[in-house]
């Protein structure tokens, strides 16, 4: 499989030495016209990895690499972890810097013992001297510079040729420029001091994917299988579906499937972010990584190991990823004109005062040299996708999978939600409570025909309506013609005649409707419930009364997003406007849009969206879809185990549980103040270290230092939000 191209996944390929946003712009510049457009390129700079997406035109995998090989990185196809790489390839980086540290150390004893200077030179005092540096020592240092600067010469002979100064080549052209003053000491721990910076940069951001990956991958590799009455262990990715295998008490879940056999409870949260253990029974669906309780399972698998909800969740966070936040474009197009922008200062920085004010030429370069080293945006660039990574991964983990970078932010901003009623404010688990039949008919009758036509209708009103029928014991035959009329309810033939089921609305639109049936609907509805009729071409048959239970933690939601902030909050539905105002007042929501039809439903959001800016549709994902389209963050409750409901979305509630909402929004602010208070310290550091390069006092070794600390303490404050799905499981 590894680095074949992939017709839904594109061409993956590792690049050695992609390790900064600013490598992704040389790559897409360089790569680009070789697969047609760099529309047709995706990156993903924590794993070092590109992707030629599946749209582009056919470059062949060696004209690919060829033209990574000249941006001085080198391409691979691409491997999942576990792989072997060559030692080189893995601390080749390492080794190069350590032995730079070395031999700078050596360099520096030699120096200092023959010339007793080094020390002021170390403090920068008199920096421009010459000083007189033995050629033993300079040498040493020489070695020092080229070894650590080794991986870092290919990339700036690149940026050299290609005409685009980057921050290799200013790091190359600083130490070139220290080593003509004379300043060889300095020179050498720049070399160094760059060369570890990467190597701990890469360390970081290492740690960083790996903590993502620790989180979310959980599911055992290995199940125990059941042929007769033997149990046998097997690899996890040999497991068929329909595979029935076992689980133990306290064992975790290997695979997606359903229950066959036992009884037990399971904890969800890895899923879901349910903090109760949902019970389990025979016909039960249970997903891979969540963790059995105390009842031992018998499960058949429904999904092979690499197509469990767990590995699409996985899969969809790390695509989610390349879709960039609005923080990480900011960041981005900062960075392009922030490098040419201290890099011309430093230009001028160097020439001016010598030229205009006579000051001494080795004074001013040492200055302008250190401006070199803060135009590198590198912790400014990576603290950004850190961040968004472990807030994504977070979310993951305590049950709302958030499918994009560029939605991380947007719950933060939200100004209004609006909410369908059926299955997200309420359980979407109705019961017939009410049953009318009008002349001719008695209950059981008109039970039957509703049946019929609701025989193949996955609708919550349709099962309430099947499962009335059963537990009565009346038998009936489905339908023929079946006719779903999405928002209103039903059509089919039952014995060759015309019959309908469907919402008040639909009644009046079929002109069927007297003042005695209005008011009888008015009377159901009025109690909070939802009326349905059901009639032929003639007559209306009767109605019927179903209740659905408002989700506990409705109202107490709905206050605590106020709170946050969010003071439009509007509920709209299909049902009918009694009712839905009954339900509104329970919930605590003031606006109310009732009586609508799918596209009714999205041209309302669309009315939010003009009025208020941004404004999210939570829904349950039954034909909600143009709604959550027209939202600004389209949210999906309940979507374990509804592949349909994850599409659709761009966040995704794993579980039914509206207490996310809040949860949601408030990890978004806590990940966009993590990325402001990354930029701002990471902007600080180098305004500092600018001010004081500028007043003269700033060496180019604390430049690199003070860049190599900020681009540390961003990623680790980054990787703070791992830790969101703690304050996720409590109540
Ligand atoms: P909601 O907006 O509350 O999610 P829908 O848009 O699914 O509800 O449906 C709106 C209304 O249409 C329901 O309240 C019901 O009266 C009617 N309806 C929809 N589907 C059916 C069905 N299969 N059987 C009966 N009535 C239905
Ligand atoms: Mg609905």
């Amino acid at each position: 499989m590894s680095g074949s191209r992939d017709r839904e996944r594109g061409l993956e390929l590792k690049v050695h030495g992609l390790d900064c946003a600013e490598e992704v712009a040389v790559l897409r510049r360089e790569i680009g016209p070789v697969v047609g457009s760099e529309e047709h390129l995706a990156f993903d700079v924590l794993r070092g990895k590109m992707t030629v997406l599946p749209t582009a035109r056919e470059g062949s995998l060696d004209e690919i690499r060829r033209a990574v090989s000249r941006t001085g990185m080198r391409a691979e196809p691409w491997r999942e972890s576990g792989t072997e790489q060559a030692f080189w390839q893995r601390r080749g980086r390492t080794v190069s810097v350590a032995a730079s540290g070395l031999l700078l150390a050596a360099g520096f004893v030699v120096h200092a013992g023959l010339a007793g200077g080094a020390l002021a030179a170390l403090a920068g005092e008199g920096a421009g001297a010459v000083h007189a540096v033995p050629l033993a020592a300079r040498l040493l240092y020489l070695v020092a510079i080229l070894t650590g600067g080794w991986f870092v010469l290919p990339k700036a002979w690149y940026a050299a040729r290609s005409l685009r100064p980057d921050m290799n080549l200013l790091m190359a052209v600083a130490v070139t420029g220290a080593v003509a003053i004379g300043e060889w000491l300095e020179g050498a721990t720049v070399a160094f001091l760059f060369g570890l910076s990467h190597v701990l940069e890469s360390w970081s951001v290492g740690r960083a994917r790996r903590a993502v990956e620790s989180l979310l991958d959980l599911s055992p590799d290995t199940v125990r299988v059941r042929e007769g009455s033997a149990e046998s262990e097997v690899a996890a990715s040999a497991v068929r579906p329909g595979t029935v295998f076992v689980v133990r008490p306290g064992e975790r879940i290997a695979l997606d499937g359903e229950v066959v056999t036992g009884a037990s409870h399971v904890d969800q949260a890895p899923i879901t972010g349910e903090s109760v253990p949902v019970s389990k029974r025979p016909g039960d669906e249970v997903f891979a990584g969540t963790v059995n309780g105390s009842g031992a399972l018998e499960v058949r698998a429904t999904h092979e190991a690499g197509d469990t909800t767990l590995a699409r969740i996985i899969r969809l966070v790390e695509e989610a990823q390349a879709r960039s936040s609005p923080a990480e474009r900011w960041v981005d197009r900062f960075a392009r004109h922030y490098t040419p922008a201290v890099l011309a200062f430093a230009v001028a920085v160097f020439l001016l005062p010598p030229l205009v004010a006579g000051a001494p030429w080795s004074d001013w370069l040492y200055r302008a040299l250190v401006l070199l080293v803060i135009a590198c945006p590198c912790a400014l660039v990576i603290s950004t996708p850190v961040s968004v990574v472990a807030s994504l991964a977070a979310a993951a983990r305590s049950g709302v999978l958030i499918k994009g970078g560029a939605f991380v932010e947007a719950p933060a901003r939200l100004r209004a939600i609006a909410f369908d009623k059926t299955g997200t404010l309420t359980e979407g688990r109705f019961a017939v409570v009410e049953v009318v039949p009008f002349d001719g008919h008695d209950e059981d009758a008109l039970i039957a025909r509703a049946a019929a036509l609701e025989a193949r209708s996955e609708h919550p009103i349709a099962r309430a309506i099947l499962a009335h029928a059963e537990s009565r014991g009346v038998g009936f035959t489905p339908a023929e013609d079946l006719q779903a009329l999405e928002g209103r309810g039903a059509t089919g033939r039952v014995e060759g005649k015309a019959y309908w089921i469907g919402s008040h609305r639909y009644l009046e639109e079929r002109g069927q409707e007297t003042a005695e049936i209005h008011r009888r609907l008015e009377a159901i509805s009025g109690a909070g419930r939802t009326a349905v009729a059901v009639g032929d071409d003639q007559h209306v048959c009767g109605l019927l009364g179903l209740a659905d239970a408002l989700r506990p933690e409705a109202s107490a939601t709905m206050d605590e997003l106020r709170g946050l902030g969010i003071r439009h909050l509007a509920m709209l539905t299909g049902d009918n406007l009694p009712t839905a105002r009954e339900v509104a007042r329970a919930a605590g929501i003031d606006v109310v849009r009732a009586e609508l039809l799918p596209q009714d439903k999205a041209a309302a959001v669309q009315e939010l969206v003009d009025r208020y800016g941004a404004v999210a549709m939570v829904g349950d994902g039954i034909n909600d879809a143009p709604a959550l389209a027209s939202s600004s963050l389209g949210i999906v409750m309940g979507a374990a185990g509804s592949d349909a409901a994850i599409e659709t979305a761009d966040v995704a509630l794993m579980a039914d549980d509206l207490t996310r909402l809040p949860w949601l929004v408030r990890h978004s602010r806590r990940t966009l103040s993590t990325i402001r208070q990354n930029i701002a310290f990471a902007l600080g550091v180098k305004a500092a270290v600018f001010a004081l390069a500028l007043a003269g006092v700033a060496t180019l070794w604390l430049a690199i230092a003070a860049d190599m600390g900020a681009s540390l303490l961003v990623t680790g404050n980054g990787l703070r939000l791992l830790r969101g799905h703690r304050t996720a499981r409590e109540p």
